[in-house]
């Protein structure tokens, strides 16, 4: 069990740093920063000064980390009627309307619409949501797996759709791909560099430059696709 109360440190300027104190059987302070500021842990023991001398000490790195994480934070997503969505990279307008019956999610280039009972009600219309999502994407993944298999001369291995928060594919000693949902907000050579790259460690399972050898037979400009990824990661992980 932890407790956990929100404090502020006094900067001499004046300024108050808020944080979360999160009081643990634990020997050494901990600090972490992530969208709801800094949260320390820390011994049951320590005092309140002498915590705090020791988050002064660390001013320079908390205020740094701090102003990183507003800088990269994107607003959160509002699941409401007009929200704008992303599909293989596009947007697409969010449309809900009320209806007496749970509706299937209706999909024209540009728009798309869910009708249910509750169209306020957010957590709902983020289920329908992700549930088409999940749908469409194991259609897609399939069909690049499918034709980039053939590419590099194997068997297409099974696919599992991922929900991580970290990565965007996986493969195992079971010769199964799993690729995560989100991609399929990317524009499509993204996700056709991601399935490259899971085919290849089929063959290679590290990322050797033999490795890398693979990923080029499949999808020659892998060099850009995964700078791309990388500036795409924050926007698709907004849902
Ligand atoms: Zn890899």
């Amino acid at each position: 069990m932890s407790q956990a109360d929100q404090q502020h440190l006094s900067l001499p300027n004046g300024e108050r740093i808020p944080y979360q104190l999160e009081r643990r059987p634990r020997r050494t302070v901990g600090l972490k920063i992530n969208q709801a500021g800094l949260i320390v842990h820390a011994p049951k023991r320590i005092s309140q000064s002498q915590l705090e001398a020791m988050l002064m000490s660390k001013i320079d790195w908390i205020q740094n980390k701090l102003k990183a994480q507003q800088e990269n934070a994107l607003p959160a997503f509002e699941w409401k009627d007009g929200a704008s969505l992303l599909l293989l990279g596009n947007e697409v307008t969010l449309s809900v309307e009320p209806d007496t019956v749970n509706r299937v999610v209706d999909y024209t280039p540009g728009l798309l619409r869910v009708a249910l009972p509750q169209p306020e009600n957010a957590s709902q219309i983020a289920k329908k949501v992700i549930q088409w999502y999940r749908k469409q994407a194991l259609t897609d993944f399939s069909r690049r797996l499918e034709i980039l298999a053939a590419k590099l001369g194997v068997p297409t291995p099974a696919l599992f759709l991922s929900n991580a928060r970290s990565r965007w594919g996986s493969c195992n000693s079971r010769q199964e791909i799993r690729l995560n949902w989100r991609l399929l907000q990317a524009p499509p050579h993204i996700i056709n560099y991601v399935v490259a790259h899971e085919l290849a460690h089929l063959k290679e399972m590290n990322h050797s430059a033999k490795f890398w050898a693979m990923v080029e037979k499949i999808y020659p400009d892998y060099k850009t696709a995964e700078k791309e990824l990388k500036v795409w990661s924050a926007k698709l992980h907004q849902i």
